[in-house]
């Protein structure tokens, strides 16, 4: 229980992985929000998955606008089911770690097997190149996202979601429309969103032993110095819609990170 005194920030477990050594390049990509209403978002990032010469690619969440159940894939002709056959595609040719947003928390195993990827833990620590980089959605350390915070504990519960995906699947895309709905109401209202809690982040990357932070979610990218030797390093969500179009590729390799841009070729002219 809470007592008196400043808030406790909770440290959580963080999952290990070590990058093998012929890996010369990984990508990290998030927030692209996918749905069959932005195309130009979908092509870009399914010719992204066709060309990319990284060795990994680490997908940090929302990669889904929404996820309604696995057995969405399984209805012919579906987006989920275009979206793991681009997957699959990719799988074949890289490894590619998927991690859990807000959005498409509900991605679940079956998901993970039919498409060939690799689900990750929120919050990895990557292990590259002798460094310690610690990936994680971001959504957890919104700590001013109160109510946010009380839905996520909710609706990560097994009883939550048991309940959601017993219902059927046309129920729960009804559903999942209605959030849509309040969600892009409360964002035209001009309400502000919570960002990342600078003393959490610190208190994480103390606790992984790690210098650098890598996280989606905010949709507000940029590098900050958190201390002398502390960094969180915020990915870009994705709009090629947008003018100019928004999609952006985080690219680890020996010499740091860096990031680039979409191809040209989906830059409005
Ligand atoms: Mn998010």
């Amino acid at each position: 229980m809470n007592h008196s005194g400043p808030a406790v920030t909770t440290v959580p477990r963080f999952e290990e992985l070590a990058a093998p050594s012929h890996w010369r390049t990984v990508e990290f990509i998030s927030d692209l929000h996918l749905q069959a209403s932005e195309p130009a978002t979908v092509a870009a990032w399914q010719h992204y998955l066709a060309t990319t010469e990284a060795d990994a690619l680490f997908i940090l969440g929302d990669l889904f606008e929404v996820w309604v159940g696995d057995d969405a894939i399984a209805e012919t002709g579906s987006f989920e089911a275009e979206g793991c056959a681009a997957l699959r595609a990719a799988a074949q040719r890289l490894p590619v770690y998927f991690m859990h947003g807000n959005r498409d928390f509900l991605a679940g195993p079956a998901f993970l097997a039919q498409c060939g990827i690799t689900g990750l833990a929120d919050p990895t620590v990557l292990t590259f190149a002798g460094q310690r980089f610690v990936l994680s959605h971001g959504d957890l350390l919104c700590l001013d996202d109160v109510e946010y915070q009380r839905f996520r504990l909710q609706a990560r519960s097994a009883e939550w979601q048991q309940q959601f995906l017993a219902q059927p699947l046309a129920t729960r895309r009804a559903q999942a429309r209605g959030i849509r709905q309040e969600s892009e109401a409360r964002k035209q209202s001009g309400v502000t969103y919570a960002d990342v809690d600078g003393p959490a982040a610190i208190a994480w990357l103390q606790a992984a032993q790690a210098n650098t932070l890598v996280h989606g979610h905010t949709h507000r990218p940029a590098d900050h110095q958190l201390a002398s030797n502390l960094q969180r390093v915020v990915l870009s969500d994705w709009d090629a819609a947008a003018f100019p179009p928004r999609a952006e590729i985080l690219r680890l390799s020996r010499a740091g990170l860096e990031r680039q841009p979409l191809a040209p070729k989906y830059e409005r002219s």
